[in-house]
């Protein structure tokens, strides 16, 4: 339980740091090495373009990113609100809330956010919080902008790479044998230690969007089939439904203004707590 909860710590600076290393790199390295092309006139720039698409997919990302923290899933209760309530002892609290949790196949106990969460999905510890019916638009949308925000970061920089070092990475395994290739060269001295580190972020940003993507294609299939992560986990059996109507029920009906600024999921179909 403590190394979870170092975790819950530990992963969102872990983020914020990537987030922060990226934009420096990205507005102080990437961009202003895009603007010495002297064939370019400077309102036609790429670089304008550059910088425009990676602000609006960091943006999303980010903004995504609080609004997961910001909408917690419905609150079923808390081990604080057990208490205040004068139900059982505090040592009862958790298993007050466990035992609410097997009450209904939607709600879950979790353990480091101390509340049993409606609908529940799973505890995402990057953002340090439970991901659930509120939340779950906004987590898409998160990892898909964070996605594509890497694998953008990783372009831009493959290109700064090229300049700087005059690597082609017209055949397909120039960007594998980088590396190895890289690190030689730093140690003899031909590579400079900024460099060599944007050679790195581009492995960590190749990884980084790879995962993200591939966990935002898996929830949406989970979506798409009406099922939480925390009911595969459990085997539970859900009603079959439409694709559609599972797909409204987190999305919302305006799910196109949502795909393109980060909103809270107003329109969505999941019925919120009155008690909250
Ligand atoms: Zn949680």
């Amino acid at each position: 339980m403590l190394i979870l909860r170092l975790l819950n710590v530990v992963a969102p600076v872990y983020f914020l740091c990537i987030s922060l290393v990226t934009f420096i790199l990205q507005l102080f390295l990437f961009l202003p090495n895009m603007f010495k092309d002297p064939t370019i006139t400077p309102l036609f720039s790429p670089a304008l373009l550059h910088g425009a698409l990676f602000l609006f997919l960091s943006a999303n990302a980010l903004g995504n990113y609080i609004l997961v923290i910001q909408n917690s899933p419905e609150d079923m209760g808390t081990c604080k609100n057990a208490g205040a309530r004068g139900v059982g002892t505090p040592s009862e609290w958790p298993e007050a809330g466990r035992k609410a949790s097997s009450s209904s196949q939607n709600t879950h106990f979790c353990r480091l956010c101390a509340r049993v969460t409606l609908r529940h999905d799973h505890h995402c510890f990057f953002t340090g919080n439970c991901i659930g019916s509120r939340n779950m638009r906004n987590f898409i949308m998160f990892c898909l902008y964070t996605s594509l925000a890497c694998l953008y970061s990783m372009v831009a920089g493959v290109a700064y790479i090229s300049t700087v070092l005059s690597i082609s990475f017209a055949h397909p395994l120039a960007f594998l044998t980088l590396l190895p290739h890289s690190i030689s060269q730093f140690f003899s001295g031909a590579v400079l230690g900024s460099e060599m580190f944007v050679i790195l972020m581009l492995y960590l940003w190749f990884g980084i969007g790879l995962a993200c993507a591939g966990f935002c294609c898996h929830q949406l299939l989970l979506v798409l089939r009406g099922q939480t992560r925390h009911q595969v986990r459990k085997g539970m059996v859900v009603r079959a439904r439409p694709w559609r109507k599972n797909l409204q029920e987190v999305f919302g009906k305006r799910w196109l203004l949502g795909l393109l600024i980060p909103m809270l999921n107003v329109g969505s179909d999941y019925p919120r707590h009155k008690g909250k």
